[in-house]
């Protein structure tokens, strides 16, 4: 393994840089500066977090990104390495039930971690599938305990490491989709994309994407889905107060224009504004694409890699509607899955193109149920998202489309969730594909970067160190494990072992 070659004097910490201050670069900072490595945080735009921002309106807080918080040991253990305790920090409340799932023919399912209320209203809607979804479980526990405990943040640098998980994802039969997988133990039409869905949450097709994706349901059982008092910001707030209390550094406004390199090695960045920062060790939590084609296209390396990239899939993107009400909306629950009435039709227009479909299935997410004091006293506030497909399979005009869009989500919503809502509309922003692109640096405005299919995951995804540039290392969804909360912080612990590893030889 290639040592690093510390441009600090002797005896001082070697110095790191993380580029972007989403989920994945934070908590990689974190460990890195608990580990004795001086780590500075540069993050382009004025807010940390990256996907999970947070705008602030008329009262209103809005998180702009994850809210579905799964997980809490990866997010503990961020704590516990600084000898730290996650709730001198941020409260984590829990959501009951973890979500609601609705149809237009008014069916409703409450998912929850309630084993009897679940076989209620499984056997309600089909009497053999209360045994199949026992089946479905013992399953999603297998997958779980392989894919996500043993593998979650195991750097996949050769194709051996590939070949040792091989005949687990064999056993596994992780060939096929999530959606295949949930009907051999699941019949009726609705409890399969009830228990199918999840993929969606980080960028996964349930009819494409690997069943070892049905990890997130054993997952969710286990420990639950968790809010943030305050918000998924408050989180963010939380981490970056880990981080600066363990002495680190965290630069907003402070957009990156390239690594600098000599020979096979990075030896700094420097900044758009044209600040400089030499540093030992570099770690991208920008997107994948961007860091090669764009902050490393200076290099040969860069320019290959980017190029490979760019001809891979990528996830959908995702239209984003953040909105106040003036007033309380108690008949929604925290999370509601509004499903269209077509599952696999849709999904397929939205991972193809190559435009938006005339329907949609929605995420409506309305954390004043947990959490009132995100909005006004008797205010709410929500946000709804559309999966819509990429720029690169559907180049819409979205300064034209966006507002055209949002009348006809807000007009759905009326009719059957939320009725008289632009009567009580205090405020509304949307955030379309091109704000994925523009402001997050996002290749073709993907909300997840590469798409998690198997060919494109673990070994094959790109990986957490470059295999050419010694001290280059990649951090968050486009790396493995991939996109979601827990998997940007299991590909933080991924990659901190190997920096921390490099720095104490
Ligand atoms: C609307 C939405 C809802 C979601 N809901 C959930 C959910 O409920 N639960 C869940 O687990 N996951 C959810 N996800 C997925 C999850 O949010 C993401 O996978 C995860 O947050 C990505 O984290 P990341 O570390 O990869 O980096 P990102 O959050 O993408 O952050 C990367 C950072 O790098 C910065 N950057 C880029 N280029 C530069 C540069 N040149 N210089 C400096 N900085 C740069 C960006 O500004 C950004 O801050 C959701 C995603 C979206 C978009």
């Amino acid at each position: 393994m290639t040592s690093v070659h510390s441009s600090a004097t002797p005896g001082e910490p070697r110095r790191a840089v993380v580029i972007g201050a989403g989920f994945g670069g934070l908590a990689l900072a974190i460990r890195l500066q608990a580990g004795g490595v001086a780590t500075t945080l540069l993050e382009k735009r004025d807010k940390p977090g990256g996907r999970a921002y947070v705008y602030q309106d008329q009262g209103f807080t809005f998180d702009a990104g994850p809210t579905v918080i799964t997980d809490p040991t990866a997010i503990e253990e961020l704590f516990e390495v600084a000898g730290k305790r996650l709730s001198d920090y941020v409260e984590l409340l829990p959501v009951a039930p973890f979500y609601r799932l609705c149809w237009e023919d008014g069916t409703v399912f409450d998912y929850a971690d309630d084993q009897a209320a679940l076989d209620r209203q499984i056997h309600a809607l089909n009497p053999r599938d209360v045994a199949g979804y026992q089946r479905f479980l013992a399953y999603s526990r297998a997958v779980f305990e392989e894919g996500y405990l043993k593998l979650g943040a195991v750097p996949f640098l050769s194709f051996r490491d590939m070949l040792q998980a091989g005949p687990q994802l064999a056993r596994l039969q992780a060939w096929k989709s999530v959606y295949a997988m949930v009907s051999r133990f699941i019949e009726h039409d609705k409890l399969r994309q009830a228990f199918s869905f999840h993929s969606l949450l980080v960028g996964g097709n349930p009819f494409a994407t690997s069943s070892i994706y049905t990890l997130i349901h054993a997952l969710e059982r286990r420990w639950g889905v968790w809010f943030p008092r305050g918000g998924t910001g408050a989180l963010v707030q939380g981490l970056v107060r880990l981080f600066e209390d363990l002495g680190g550094r965290l630069e907003l406004n402070a957009e990156v224009a390239r690594i600098e390199t000599r020979e096979a090695r990075a030896t700094g960045v420097q900044l758009v504004d044209g600040r400089q920062f030499p540093c030992d060790q570099v770690a991208s939590n920008a997107d994948v694409v961007h860091t090669y084609a764009g902050l490393l296209g200076g290099h040969p390396r860069g320019r290959s890699e980017g190029q490979r990239l760019k001809k891979q899939r990528f996830s959908n993107s995702l239209f984003v509607i953040h909105f106040g009400l003036d007033r309380p909306q108690p008949q929604l629950q925290h999370h509601t899955v509004c499903f269209g009435a077509r599952y696999r039709g849709l999904i397929d227009q939205i991972f193809k193109g190559p435009g938006l479909a005339e329907d949609f299935s929605l995420y409506l997410h309305a954390p004043c149920i947990t959490d009132p004091s995100l909005a006004p006293a008797g205010c709410s506030s929500h946000y709804v998202l559309s999966p819509v497909p990429h720029l690169g399979n559907a180049p819409l005009d979205w300064e034209e489309e966006g507002p055209r869009y949002r009348e006809r989500i807000f007009a759905y919503l009326e009719r059957h969730y939320m009725p008289g809502l632009r009567d009580h509309l205090v405020t509304s922003r949307i955030f379309t594909p091109v704000d994925f692109r523009d402001q997050l640096n996002a290749h073709v405005g993907s909300a997840f970067s590469l798409e998690p299919l198997l060919t494109q995951s673990a070994w094959f995804r790109p990986h957490n160190r470059d295999g050419q540039l010694a001290n280059v290392y990649l951090v968050g969804a486009g790396t493995h494990p991939g996109a979601g909360v827990p998997g940007v912080i299991g590909s933080a612990k991924a990659t901190a072992g190997l920096m921390l590893q490099e720095v104490g030889e």
